[in-house]
C-alpha cells in the first residue's frame, strides 16, 4: 500500500461516532464516596450533603475527574453492553499492516462542561478523530492516533470530552532491519531531558552542583518529593531545600526487560530509594546485576554524567564501611 493509499482507507475511519455505551448506574452517591476514599479527596462538596447544599453547587456533585469511572463497562461485560466504541481497532489494524506494530499510550485530556450530579445517567461515544502523518519520535517513527470521546447525559447535552492519544510506531529493530545503512541509532540517542520547570529548577541546580537537593515546606517542614508547588498537608505555598545525606536503602524495584527503549541497557534496574531523610525518588542502580538486587540495601548517590550535557543522580551500593 502507498502511503497516499493508507492515508485515505485511515481517513475513511475518522470523525464516525460509534454508539453509544450506557453507564450501569447513574452518578450516585456511594460511588462518590467510595472514590473520594480511594483518592483521599475530603472536599465536602462531594459527600456532605448539608455543606454542599449551601456551596455554590446548591447540593452534592461528583468530582468531575470521576468522569470515566460512570461509564465503565465491568470487568467481563457480556458482548450485548458492549457496542461499537469506534473505528479505532479498524485504524490499529491498518497501522499494525503498515509496520507500527508498537504501541504507547502519550496522553491524555479531559473537558469538563458542567459537574455531574447524582441521578445523571451518562452515556459515551468514541470516534477517532484523526491520525497523523507519519513523525520521527524517540520511540522511533510513528503516527499520532487521536480518539475523542464524549459524554452525554440523558438530555443528550454534552457534559464532558475526552481526548486521547496513543504512538503508534516502528519499533527500533524493525526500523533498523528496514533501514539500508543496517545500523541501529538507538546507542547514539541519549537519555531524555528532565522536565524542567520553576518547581524543580532547584533539584537540578543541586545535581548540577553535586547536591541531592529535597523540597521543604517552611511553614511545617514536611519534606516532599517529587517538588511541587504546594504542600500537601498544610497547603502552604512557602518552601526552601535540604541537601541530602545522599544515603538510603532500596525501598522497591523492577527490572524492565521489554520492550527495550533506547538508550537504555536491558534488562533495566529501576530502583525506588527512600532516603534517609525520608523521601523517596525514582533512579537506576549503578554496580549491581539486576539479580543481585535487593529490597533494603543500602544505597549512596553518584552523581553520573550520563553524557555530554545531562547529570543524573543516580545510585550504588553504600561501600563497606559507611
Ligand atoms: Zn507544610
Amino acid at each position: 500500500m502507498t502511503p497516499e493509499e493508507l492515508r485515505e482507507q485511515l481517513d475513511a475511519h475518522c470523525g464516525r461516532e460509534g454508539e453509544p455505551l450506557v453507564a450501569r448506574d447513574p452518578v450516585n452517591q456511594p460511588m462518590i464516596r467510595h472514590w473520594c476514599d480511594a483518592v483521599g479527596d475530603r472536599n465536602p462538596c462531594y459527600t456532605d450533603p448539608d455543606f454542599a447544599s449551601k456551596s455554590v453547587h446548591g447540593g452534592i456533585v461528583a468530582p468531575p475527574t470521576m468522569l470515566q469511572a460512570w461509564t465503565m463497562p465491568g470487568l467481563a461485560p457480556p458482548e450485548s453492553l458492549m457496542p461499537r466504541r469506534s473505528d479505532l481497532a479498524g485504524v490499529l489494524r491498518l497501522l499494525d499492516d503498515a509496520g507500527y506494530t508498537s504501541v504507547v499510550a502519550t496522553n491524555c485530556r479531559q473537558e469538563y462542561v458542567r459537574y455531574l450530579v447524582p441521578g445523571d445517567l451518562i452515556r459515551v461515544t468514541a470516534l477517532v478523530d484523526r491520525v497523523s502523518d507519519e513523525k520521527q519520535t524517540a520511540l522511533g517513527p510513528g503516527r499520532f492516533v487521536d480518539e475523542l470521546m464524549i459524554y452525554r447525559d440523558a438530555e443528550g447535552s454534552e457534559v464532558a470530552r475526552m481526548r486521547w492519544r496513543i504512538l503508534k510506531f516502528k519499533p527500533p529493530q524493525a526500523a533498523a532491519a528496514a533501514s539500508t545503512t543496517g545500523t541501529s541509532s538507538a546507542s547514539q540517542r541519549p537519555r531524555p531531558r528532565p522536565a524542567k520547570s520553576l518547581d524543580n529548577a532547584f533539584f537540578w541546580e543541586g545535581v548540577e552542583k553535586g547536591e541531592l537537593r529535597i523540597q521543604r515546606c517552611t511553614a511545617c517542614s514536611r519534606l516532599r518529593h517529587p517538588p511541587g508547588p504546594m504542600c500537601p498537608d498544610c497547603h502552604s505555598l512557602e518552601w526552601d531545600h535540604v541537601v541530602s545525606s545522599g544515603r538510603g536503602h532500596v525501598y522497591s524495584f523492577v527490572v524492565a526487560h521489554h520492550p527495550p527503549i533506547p538508550p537504555f541497557d536491558y534488562p533495566n534496574l529501576v530502583v525506588l530509594v527512600e532516603l534517609t531523610e525520608g523521601t523517596r525518588l525514582v533512579s537506576n542502580l549503578l554496580d549491581v546485576a539486576p539479580a543481585d538486587a535487593e529490597i533494603g540495601m543500602p544505597v549512596e548517590v553518584a552523581f553520573t554524567r550520563v553524557d555530554d550535557e545531562l547529570v543524573l543522580p543516580l545510585f550504588r551500593p553504600t561501600a563497606p564501611g559507611r
